[in-house]
């Protein structure tokens, strides 16, 4: 028997709901059909239909539908790369885009992205021109350089050197300096990339003069100092003098590269920052210099190559470089960014990253404590919020062991219980990063922390807190 079963039930009274046609039709879908167009609009009101009959979501009068829909067409169409708060307390961020931009560097990109400009034309003769013009004449009268070239990043300069000067020879690195800085970029692999022959001097803790002196040979084709960027070699220590090195290398006719790694280009410490080498004072000792352009610089993503003139050109020449070559509006930011430089009194405020650097914690902390109230009463009795001292940090490989004293707001779940457990405060993160504008902090000694530092447009963050669920 196959019908011995259970009577149906009686239906569960279905909603009487309008069809597509129908609310393609209101007045209210004219909006988001011009914005959206008619398929993705019909999509989106199919979606909502069957929210309806399938029980996830409630009955609504078609004026209720489509404001549904238009709220899913809005998040279907959000950017999948926006802005962020960025409140770590790592000012350069890899993964939140390293530097931000002056305005009249966004200003420069924007006028060149929609009209022609003269990219690679030589408006005095009337020719064909060269890209590199555009940064060129800036970084050498910033640096002391003779010439310089950009490309896409420092990872794409550093195997540009490598290529054009020392291809099919060795290169002398000391051990110490065979780094991994981010995930993919080691300097053994880039050396076997760009068809070079590593030999490692010295030992992990210590080389000295003698030791590149004993490597450097016919078969040399240049000698490779890097920065240690993102981790630091403390103790029983050496490392060859710079300017020694240099020295040797010129006796020995062989050219002498530092990969900077930040690229500074004015002196931290004046500003009360931890050190770090100038391009400047690096260029008088060594060729050839590499830099990225959104570190310490404070410009857009990019890598310099910046030296003597004859090397230069040389790299210029190099077929890798129209494949690791800018577009315009990196050219444009750059040389925006490149002369505010120029005027290094106003550097401090006008410059983001300097700017963002050199705060001082009394000044964060203040802040902090006036944020504070309007906070509070947006989260009421849902979280707790104290302001507390933390440390920044300049991030993207600048020294990991200088940090920065600077202040935070502190959230933790509401009463007396102590510290935050994981699960509530990896919840709290998992909303502030739902925001329209996601607001990423750091979760450190049962609290998440949103470090001030980097904080400028306190409307907009508080406005985050406005429709948190929590
Ligand atoms: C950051 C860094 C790089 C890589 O630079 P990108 O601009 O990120 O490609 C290479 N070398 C050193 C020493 C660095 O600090």
């Amino acid at each position: 028997m196959t019908n011995a079963v259970m009577p149906p039930a009686a239906p569960p009274t279905r909603p009487r709901l309008p069809s597509v046609e129908r609310l393609l039709g209101e007045p209210d879908a004219d909006g988001a059909i011009r914005a959206f167009g008619r398929s993705a609009v019909t999509d989106a009101i199919r979606a909502v239909l069957a929210d309806v009959r399938e029980g996830r979501a409630a009955e609504a009068d078609p004026a209720g539908l489509l404001a549904r829909a238009a709220v899913r067409l809005r998040d279907e169409n959000r950017p999948s790369l926006r802005p962020v708060f960025n409140l770590t307390g790592t000012v350069l961020h890899t993964n939140l885009g390293r530097a931000l931009l002056p305005p009249e560097a966004a200003e420069a990109v924007a006028a060149v992205m929609t009209r022609p400009s003269n990219l690679e034309f030589d408006l005095g003769r009337g020719e064909r021109g060269e890209r590199d013009a555009h940064a060129e004449a800036l970084i050498c009268q910033l640096t002391g350089a003779e010439a310089a070239i950009v490309v896409n990043n420092n990872a794409a300069a550093v195997l540009l050197v490598l290529n054009a000067l020392a291809m099919g020879r060795e290169v002398v690195v000391s051990r110490g300096e065979l780094v991994e800085i981010g995930g993919s970029f080691r300097i053994p692999d880039v050396m076997a990339r760009a068809g070079c022959r590593l030999r490692e001097v010295g030992t992990t803790n210590r080389t000295h003069l003698r030791d590149y002196a004993e490597a450097i040979g016919p078969r040399t084709g240049l000698v490779m100092k890097v920065h240690p960027s993102n981790y630091a070699i403390q103790g029983f220590t050496a490392e060859a003098d710079e300017a020694e090195l240099g020295g040797l290398c010129r006796e020995r006719g062989v050219p002498f590269a530092i990969d900077l790694g930040s690229g500074s280009l004015i002196d931290l410490a004046r500003y009360g920052l931890p050190p770090e080498p100038t391009v400047t004072a690096t260029l008088a000792r060594a060729d050839i210099v590499t830099f990225s352009g959104d570190k310490l610089l404070g410009a857009v993503q990019a890598g310099v190559v910046a030296g003597r003139r004859d090397l230069v050109a040389r790299i210029r020449r190099n077929p890798l470089k129209r494949a690791l070559r800018v577009d315009k509006m990196t050219y444009a930011a750059l040389e925006a960014t490149l002369r505010l430089y120029l005027h290094p009194e106003r550097l401090a405020e006008r410059l983001p990253t300097l700017r963002l650097l050199t705060r001082e914690a009394g000044a964060i902390r203040a802040q902090a404590e006036r944020l504070l109230p309007a906070l509070t009463s947006r989260l009421g009795d849902r979280a707790r919020v104290a302001v507390e001292p933390c440390t920044s940090q300049i991030g993207s490989g600048a020294l990991p062991v200088e940090t920065m004293p600077s202040a935070c707001l502190a959230l933790q779940p509401p009463g007396e219980g102590g510290r935050g457990s994981g699960a509530w405060l990896k919840r709290l993160a998992g909303l502030l990063r739902a925001c329209p504008v996601p607001v990423i902090g750091r979760i450190a000694d049962g609290a998440l922390r949103l470090d001030l530092r980097t904080l400028e447009d306190e409307a907009e963050f508080l406005a985050q807190f406005d429709r948190l669920p929590l």
